[in-house]
């Protein structure tokens, strides 16, 4: 008796690890992909964009510090990014649903995941991604695939790309969307991925009615990362 106590009290705590981790992740990339966004020198530490001092450590927890000071900086109050506290909460998210096994019961999810959400953070800031990334996480994922005995679906992953290549002709989508479905197709077969991108477009859809002032476009893969998310979460339970 006492031990299914043990046992499940470590794994609250293997949760709470990894949705901390997560978000220290999530707030990490997201940074780093801002920062590459920067042309001036800037400091090692996190600083404000806006009047450039330093932030304290207790204004830099991730998740939280966003909603104590109410999205804002606490020496100029400008406002602070909120696609920082997105990607925390993603980052958040990611590390619970590892730990909950949602992930680890498939090496080439969590791959893929991982690929995606380095070219979702790059697509966020610079609407595109650097394809040697892609390549290499592609072959990654091909690799552990093989040696899980994973099975490849080819033939959805053809059909895949022979459709959407007439919205990237057409412009409407970019070719990183197509490669990127295309590999996701490739592994995890047709119906996953339509839900995929069902949720992916009615979040995009909700999004862009939401947002329909700013004139700048929404990158598409943060939106296919949240709705990865949301299908691993739907598919687990
Ligand atoms: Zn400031």
């Amino acid at each position: 008796m006492w031990l299914a106590y043990v046992v499940s009290e470590v794994i609250i705590m293997l949760i709470l690890w990894g949705t901390l981790t997560g978000a220290c992740w999530g707030s990490f990339l997201l940074c780093r992909a801002w920062r590459t966004t920067q042309t001036v020198s800037q400091p090692h530490r996190s600083y404000c964009s806006s009047c450039k001092r330093l932030i304290h450590f207790y204004d830099n927890i991730p998740v939280l510090s966003y909603l104590l000071l109410r999205g804002r900086c606490r020496h100029c109050a400008a406002a602070i990014d909120p696609r920082f506290w997105l990607g925390e909460l993603c980052g958040a998210a990611s590390g619970g649903l590892i730990m909950t096994a949602a992930l680890w019961q498939s090496p080439v999810l969590l791959l893929f995941l991982f690929l995606l959400s380095f070219l979702a953070a790059s697509d966020l800031y610079h609407y595109a991604f650097d394809d040697r990334w892609f390549w290499l996480g592609t072959i990654l994922c091909l690799l552990i695939a093989v040696a899980t005995q994973h099975p490849l679906h080819w033939w959805a992953a053809f059909a895949a790309a022979a459709i959407l290549i007439f919205p990237v002709f057409w412009q409407k989508m970019g070719a990183g969307d197509l490669e990127l479905i295309t590999l996701a197709t490739l592994i995890f077969g047709p119906y996953p991925i339509l839900h995929w991108l069902l949720t992916a477009s009615t979040l995009g859809l909700l999004i862009t009615f939401l947002t329909h002032h700013q004139k700048k476009p929404i990158p598409f893969l943060p939106i296919l990362y949240i709705a990865a998310l949301v299908v691993i979460t739907a598919y687990h339970w």
